[in-house]
């Protein structure tokens, strides 16, 4: 069990958390201290990484090594970036997409395994979750409130198969074994950077810190004695939280049909795609998933979102030390087994 003892519920009322990592302070740039004590300080920054705000924070009693470390988070992620971003052409990521269907790219052990996990993560969710989704997938622009056109859908929704991608651990490459395969690691890469940061700080030996990414953060230790205190944002009211989750050593991932959406004839186009339709899915709204490691509450954020209330309640509640939180596009809010005890316990 991740959550601390108090655990507090609503769907309507607004709560004011001084640590919500949902409403932080001012962003900044710059490491700085936010809040000191006698024993040390509360080292913050803020960087845009992976097409999201980049948040690390730490207590530390001394400035220069707390803010070399937060450096050494921050260059760990634009690394990650650089090899997993499907927007930069040299990307290693790219360069496998370009050419993992005409003959196997060696693309190393770091790609190749987090590849390997993803068709794990698709085995467990019956195809739900796919990083295959972005053979369709990445004909939607939603920026500028494009979705694909009828023949791109019908061309390439069979490239839509988590079973096309053929692994060779001998030399760590891949293969496609079909012509429409386009993969987009946006459902796992951002927890497995926030792990591989947080790694960094726990080899450093500290013992309270946060790393997050977007809607993937990852805790290290208490809040001076206190649980860190994240919100679950309200998925249609700005500025309200449906839940506040308190927190020690967990990890907490969001995955929300308002982060990147346009609407179009009343439907909500959104950026959690449904790999059976190469639509958007839209049974819920948000999905939050509380666990021990970021990669694994990112994976699951995303599928449950794509499997719904009961698909994916029935693999929560199977799953130990993993909990979730749902809001249904009925508004109405689904928690897992452990965590409705809780509530009701209090
Ligand atoms: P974000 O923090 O970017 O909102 P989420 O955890 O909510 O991330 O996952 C959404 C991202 O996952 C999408 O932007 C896309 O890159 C990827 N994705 C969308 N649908 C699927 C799917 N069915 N399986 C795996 N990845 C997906
Ligand atoms: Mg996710």
């Amino acid at each position: 069990m991740f959550l601390s003892g108090l655990f507090r519920l609503s769907l309507s009322s607004l709560f004011c958390l001084s640590f919500a990592v949902s409403v932080s302070a001012e962003p900044t740039r710059e490491c700085v201290a936010r809040e000191s004590g006698s024993t040390g300080s509360w080292w913050y920054e803020q960087q845009p990484i992976m097409g999201t705000q980049v948040q690390v924070e730490l207590w530390h009693a001394n400035q220069a090594t707390a803010c070399g470390l937060i450096a050494q988070v921050m260059a760990e992620m634009h690394r990650i970036n650089q090899a997993m971003s499907p927007y930069i052409e040299s990307s290693l990521l790219s360069r496998m997409n370009a050419g993992a269907a005409h003959q196997p790219v060696v693309v190393g052990k770091e790609l190749f395994d987090l590849i390997a996990l993803s068709l794990d993560w698709s085995e467990r969710t019956q195809g739900a979750f796919d990083v295959t989704y972005a053979s369709v997938g990445r004909y939607y622009d939603y920026r500028n409130n494009k979705k694909p056109a009828s023949d791109e859908i019908a061309d390439n929704i069979e490239g839509i198969d988590y079973r096309h991608i053929s692994l060779n651990r001998a030399d760590f490459s891949v293969k496609y074994l079909h012509d429409a395969v386009y993969v987009d690691l946006g459902g796992i890469a951002k927890g497995y950077a926030v792990d591989r940061g947080a790694q960094i700080l726990r080899q450093a030996g500290i013992t309270q810190a946060m790393v997050s990414a977007g809607g993937d953060s990852r805790i290290i230790g208490d809040r001076l004695g206190e649980p860190w205190v994240v919100g679950v944002r309200h998925p249609r009211k700005a500025g309200e939280n449906v839940a506040v989750l308190p927190l020690i050593d967990a990890s907490v991932s969001t995955s929300g049909d308002y982060e990147r959406y346009f609407e179009r004839d009343g439907v909500r186009y959104h950026h959690i795609i449904d790999p059976v339709t190469g639509d958007s899915a839209r049974e819920v709204t948000s999905v939050t998933i509380i666990g021990a490691d970021a990669t694994t509450t990112d994976a699951l954020s995303t599928s449950v979102f794509v499997m719904g209330i009961k698909r994916g309640l029935s693999l929560i509640n199977g799953m130990t030390n993993i909990d979730a939180v749902i809001v249904g596009s009925d508004g109405r809010m689904y928690l897992s087994r452990s965590l409705l005890e809780l509530s009701s316990a209090h």
